[in-house]
């Protein structure tokens, strides 16, 4: 299943998308939260859409595609996670991995404006491939990760190098501005991922190729990353793992570039759809 949240932010009704078109699932009665998938919505709907898929209502051309999942309780990032990444910034390859927390109010979707921060000159891409967990996880094993796994989506952990390097202190401060974490199309359910460590991923900016690359390069791979997390802080139903980004990010180019207003960035990943959005300025 694609499942997918269309509408006004903050007004998003659960849809699917299936065959080429979007269906409104909101008789369904349930929000893609944390409630949902703790207790297992996703086998849920696809057993409620058996005998109720033909009277969902087809939604021909959805005046907004959010987030794919609801405001999860956390956004955990892995930093420097592809090898070739990590060169091109200057850092090590890290030994374990490197985290940090994203906030979820960065959460938008996929065709929504980038906003420019206030007073940012250093705003750059990183496509990423996301895990949404689907079951509370602390503790868990390696081998028995994958259970944990609901889905998988595309993220843009969208990143201010000045506040995150520069300035003083972590880098959550250059992540967690609003617009930081476009994700979506849709969270395409485990089931059809038959292995997220063979998924092609590409981006784009104003139609010049600047990251192309592809899972298998990761470093830390997503049953060990779960495993590690796990350890380290409770996971929740809905929560997001970023998984890290290849090689091609603005800041290590030469010379270094970065987003302005009007650019256009677009970007995929074999499997999990498509993005475009415009990069537009701050206003109040
Ligand atoms: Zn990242």
């Amino acid at each position: 299943m694609k499942l997918c949240r269309l509408g006004s932010a903050g007004n998003e009704k659960p849809a699917i998308w299936q065959d080429g078109r979007w269906l409104d699932v909101s008789a369904f009665g349930e929000d893609y939260d944390e409630s949902f998938f703790e207790t297992d919505g996703m086998v849920r709907l696809q057993n409620w859409l058996q005998s109720h898929l033909s009277e969902c209502p087809e939604i021909s051309s959805p005046s907004r595609i959010g987030p794919c999942v609801k405001r999860p309780s956390k956004i955990i990032c892995i930093g420097l996670n592809y090898a070739d990444h990590a060169r091109e910034t200057g850092a090590k390859i890290p030994s374990s991995p490197v985290i940090f927390l994203k906030a979820p109010s960065a959460l938008c979707g996929v065709s929504d404006p980038l906003i420019i921060p206030e007073g940012s000159v250093k705003t750059d891409w990183e496509v990423e491939l996301a895990v949404v967990i689907g079951r509370k996880a602390s503790h868990i094993p390696e081998s028995a990760a994958m259970q944990y796994v609901a889905g998988y989506a595309m993220m843009n952990d969208y990143s201010e190098r000045y506040f995150q390097l520069e300035d003083t202190g972590q880098w959550t401060k250059g992540k967690s501005f609003d617009s930081f974490a476009p994700l979506g199309p849709w969270l395409v359910t485990a089931d059809e991922i038959a292995d997220p460590h063979q998924l092609h991923l590409w981006l784009r900016v104003n139609d010049e190729m600047q990251q192309n690359s592809h899972t298998r390069e990761m470093i830390f791979k997503i049953p060990f990353l779960i495993h590690y997390l796990s350890k380290l802080m409770t996971l929740f139903p809905g929560d997001i793992i970023s998984t890290g980004t290849p090689a091609g990010v603005g800041m290590g180019k030469h010379p270094q570039k970065f987003l302005k207003p009007g650019d256009i960035i677009a970007y995929g990943i074999e499997g999990l759809g498509e993005a475009r959005q415009q990069a537009v300025a701050w206003r109040t």
